[in-house]
């Protein structure tokens, strides 16, 4: 029954993508040339927190004529056309998802495996918008990346942290311990 779903779901948003495009493209003049449909196809195929290189990589391998130039350069017709958005963009690789019948959603960032995890909390859309309205914004959009260590990553992570800053890690550490081992006057 799953899987049902999932083809179903699969089955309409190429469709969805592919006419979104083409009206993004005819209001603006432009054709739909073999290697915008290959980007969208290969967006399309990688879904969810893909980076620029990965999708040139991916298009380049079903068209060759087309280049990593290229592909930067077609990217935001993607983003304009309301298909793709950014996913994460805070550090030197940017990351992008697609946009098109997704609901809106965060991201929680592991700096030790890379691990991304969607997140959705009515709270913070709600404390967002207040704080916006506060300062006299109307919210348009908002990106918001967590970022920190994963379950699996957080042994490895605290070592390495110790190995890079020994005094000040040293001295965390030793605390987290005393705060572990009982109350403290
Ligand atoms: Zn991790
Ligand atoms: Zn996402």
């Amino acid at each position: 029954m799953r899987l049902s779903l999932n083809s179903n779901t699969a089955g309409r948003r190429p469709q969805r993508a592919a006419r979104a495009l083409r009206d993004y493209l005819s209001r603006r003049g432009l054709r739909m040339t073999g290697e915008r449909e290959a980007l969208l196809r290969a967006a399309l195929e990688r879904g969810t927190h893909f980076t620029l290189d990965e999708l040139a990589q991916d298009v380049m391998r079903s068209d060759s004529s087309a280049s990593r130039a290229t592909v930067y350069r077609s990217l935001p017709i993607l983003v304009e056309a309301g298909i793709l958005q950014p996913a994460l963009v805070t550090g030197e690789v940017r990351r992008f998802e697609l946009a098109l019948g997704r609901r809106h959603h965060d991201h929680l960032l592991c700096r030790g495996c890379g691990r991304i995890v969607e997140f959705r909390s009515e709270a913070i859309e709600r404390l967002q918008l207040e704080i916006a309205a506060r300062h006299g914004f109307r919210l348009t959009s908002h990106v918001h990346e967590l970022f920190g260590d994963c379950a699996a990553c957080r042994p490895a992570g605290r070592a390495r942290r110790a190995a890079v800053a020994a005094g000040a890690a040293s001295a965390a550490a030793s605390g987290v311990r005393r705060g572990a081992a009982g109350k403290r006057r």
